[in-house]
């Protein structure tokens, strides 16, 4: 099933973000994380893709027919572009459509800082465009509540949302806030600009103090206060942390739902233990919303 189907029939979207194991790990590891997942029955799960090439691109073509195939669940894959050529695209495009993937969530992926930029593509607008002359994908794209780092300001960022919609993406999914305050600002401009496909909000329960410090200064997400507060207490007893994580995650979730977001995309960080006790703190709500429908 197409992702837009889902988005047509449901008020509020629920999906699983998972990455495939590390190229020295074996493919086994993700099996089991996906055999723990899989009886939450989310709504669809992505599976991230390399920027780097090489096996692990493989790996979520594999991940997703899995995930589409094995455990009769809606699969996303991600695919960047910035270093690919045409035909490195359409060969994974080949692969996806064996594999009966109908989702992908189109990317521009990171700019490598050390080496030229060979590519075919420059933005993920571009790809969109592409994969929509070359198949029969329904396709998602990203957006940032605090804007892009490669962006002057998040207004000029939302603009250029405008390019992917318009090349046909279906529904955007944000990069990871602790703030729910930064999200409804960025919808405040999304709704200025007339940008009308369903944002599901990316939310990511904090696992670890390193981790959490090096994601936001990646993805340049604030850390509130009250966020720091926590990781400062609880940074050396990992089971609390964990768990004052997914209560902190559950509360900005139980905010967005009662403000009327179209859907919550969780990163999971491959943690069956984080997604499955979000997952039950809110499943609750998504059904109420959902209800009536
Ligand atoms: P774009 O949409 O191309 O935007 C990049 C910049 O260009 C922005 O500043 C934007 O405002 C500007 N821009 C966009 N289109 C145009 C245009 N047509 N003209 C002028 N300017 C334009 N990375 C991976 O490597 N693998 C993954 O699996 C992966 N999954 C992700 C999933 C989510 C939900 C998110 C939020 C990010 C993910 N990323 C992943 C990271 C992503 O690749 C990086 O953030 C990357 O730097 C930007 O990719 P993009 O598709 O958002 O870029």
């Amino acid at each position: 099933m197409q992702i837009k189907e889902i988005f047509d029939k449901k008020k509020l979207v629920f999906s699983f973000e998972i990455f495939p194991p590390k190229a020295t790990s074996s493919i086994d590891t993700i099996y089991k994380t996906l055999e723990a997942l899989s009886d939450l029955r989310p709504d669809f799960i992505s599976v991230t893709y390399g920027a780097g090439g090489g096996s692990n691109q493989n790996k979520t073509t594999e991940i997703t027919s899995i995930i589409k195939n094995k455990y009769n669940i809606e699969s996303v894959a991600h695919l960047t572009c910035i270093s690919s050529t045409k035909n490195e695209i359409n060969e994974v495009l080949k692969g996806l459509k064996q594999e009966g993937i109908e989702n992908i969530l189109a990317l521009r992926g990171d700019i490598p800082l050390d080496e030229e930029i060979k590519g075919d593509f420059k933005h993920a607008s571009d790809l969109v465009k592409y994969v929509k002359d070359n198949g029969n994908f329904d396709l998602a794209g990203t957006c940032y509540p605090e804007g892009h780092m490669d962006s002057k300001n998040l207004e000029e960022d939302v603009k250029n949302l405008k390019y992917k919609i318009e090349a046909g993406v279906t529904h955007l999914i944000t990069q990871l806030f602790y703030d729910n305050n930064e999200f409804y600002n960025f919808m405040n401009l999304v709704k200025k600009y007339n940008i009308n496909v369903p944002i599901e909000a990316g939310i990511m329960p904090l696992t670890n103090k390193k981790q959490i410090y090096r994601i936001a200064e990646l993805s340049g997400s604030k850390i509130p206060d009250k966020y720091r507060k926590i990781v400062d207490k609880f940074e050396h007893d990992p089971d609390a942390l964990l768990d004052a994580g997914i209560a902190y995650a559950t509360e900005q979730i139980i905010d967005l739902i009662s403000n009327g977001v179209d859907g919550i995309h969780l990163y999971t960080m491959n943690n069956p233990y984080v997604a499955r006790k979000t997952h039950n703190n809110i499943i609750k709500l998504v059904h109420s919303i959902n209800r009536d429908l």
